[in-house]
């Protein structure tokens, strides 16, 4: 354990008992370390926890966007690597971006933090701490807590699977935050050990898997790990994914001018998807200052949507954008 904010509730139980101390104070313990809330322990649990290693992510700078819908932050982490997160307040439900990953090492071409390389996995403390740092700023507005999480922050989840799925545990943990399992997105590019792992978890998460290109060659050319995990296994594991936890999968379709924009993408697009158990995101291009290609102008956009919605048999919606303006959109996150 690097942190005892690290630990889900049974671990923590575990670690109490290994201890010596009686695991009932585990409630009391989670408590006072996920609700920050103010708990009478006896004086050897005490003694123990002031032992253990505890943080708090400092903010370095936070940034609201022009319509205030959006803020994003950098976060310094206690090795002094910063992270970002975002606060959304889509129609006064809080939704929190959150981060897995110092960088990345999927190295998708359109994205800041692919850009930036891989430099580290986050702790479990680490992920939980940007829901708590996010939930101080809307305690102090006396606004209400952070609901709905969507790990699409810096990194790939899924590279980092059993940190994230703890952080998610305790998150969900009713003795906790209690933040209900289907208000919870896992995005992934289409890490195919993550996903069916994942499909093993029994929580009712909503999975996102990026595409962005009918062929091996046009989707290769925007995620280079197509190679490793080409669409006909991704599709494939996103079918047993929905199998085993009968829920449809979110495909996210970046939508780059004169990349994947035209016609012809949107009926090959239909056709792929057709039949599958999926709900497909439109994402426009969300500009970076290391991808020279810019998303399609918003008659594009329609059009790609009209052409989908007519020749495909699945939903699909186009997603709102929030955020640009401060670099806090999908794929836009650095440090
Ligand atoms: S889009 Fe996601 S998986 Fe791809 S490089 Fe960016 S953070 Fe990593």
């Amino acid at each position: 354990m690097n942190s005892v904010l690290d630990l889900p509730f049974t671990a923590l139980q575990e670690a109490l008992e290994i201890e010596g101390l009686n695991p009932t104070h585990a409630t009391k313990v989670f408590q006072f370390l996920h609700l920050q809330k103010s708990v009478e322990l006896p004086p050897k649990v005490r003694a123990w926890l002031a032992e253990q290693k505890q943080f708090v992510l400092n903010e370095v700078r936070s940034t609201p966007s022009g319509d205030g819908v959006t803020q994003k932050f950098l976060l310094q982490l206690p090795d002094r690597q910063d992270v970002e997160s975002v606060l959304m307040g889509f129609s006064g439900r809080h939704t929190a971006c959150l981060s897995s990953q110092v960088g990345c090492a999927m190295g998708c071409v359109f994205c800041a933090t692919g850009q930036m390389g891989f430099r580290r996995h986050l702790t479990t403390g680490e992920i939980v701490s940007q829901v708590y740092f996010i939930n101080e700023q809307l305690r102090a507005r006396n606004e209400s807590p952070v609901r709905n999480l969507v790990m699409m922050g810096m990194g790939e989840p899924l590279h980092n699977f059993q940190p994230v799925i703890d952080a998610l545990d305790i998150l969900t943990d009713t003795r906790g935050l209690c933040i209900g399992h289907s208000h919870i997105t896992i995005s992934t590019v289409g890490h195919i050990p993550g996903i069916l792992k994942l499909a093993e978890v029994p929580r009712s998460y909503h999975l996102s898997v990026s595409l962005h290109g009918v062929t091996d060659e046009e989707r290769g050319a925007l995620i280079p790990v197509n190679k490793r995990w080409p669409i006909a296994d991704v599709l494939e594991a996103c079918r047993e994914y929905s199998a085993k936890r009968d829920q449809h999968v979110l495909i996210a379709w970046t939508l780059i001018a004169g990349v994947n924009d035209s016609d012809d993408h949107a009926r090959r697009l239909a056709e792929l998807l057709s039949g599958r158990d999926i709900h497909l995101n439109l994402i426009p291009l969300n500009p970076t200052d290391g991808y020279s290609e810019q998303p399609p102008s918003e008659e594009t956009v329609a059009r790609f949507h009209e052409l989908i919605r007519c020749h495909g048999t699945f939903p699909v919606t186009v997603r709102q954008k929030r955020g640009i303006d401060v670099g806090a959109g999908c794929g836009q996150l650095a440090s």
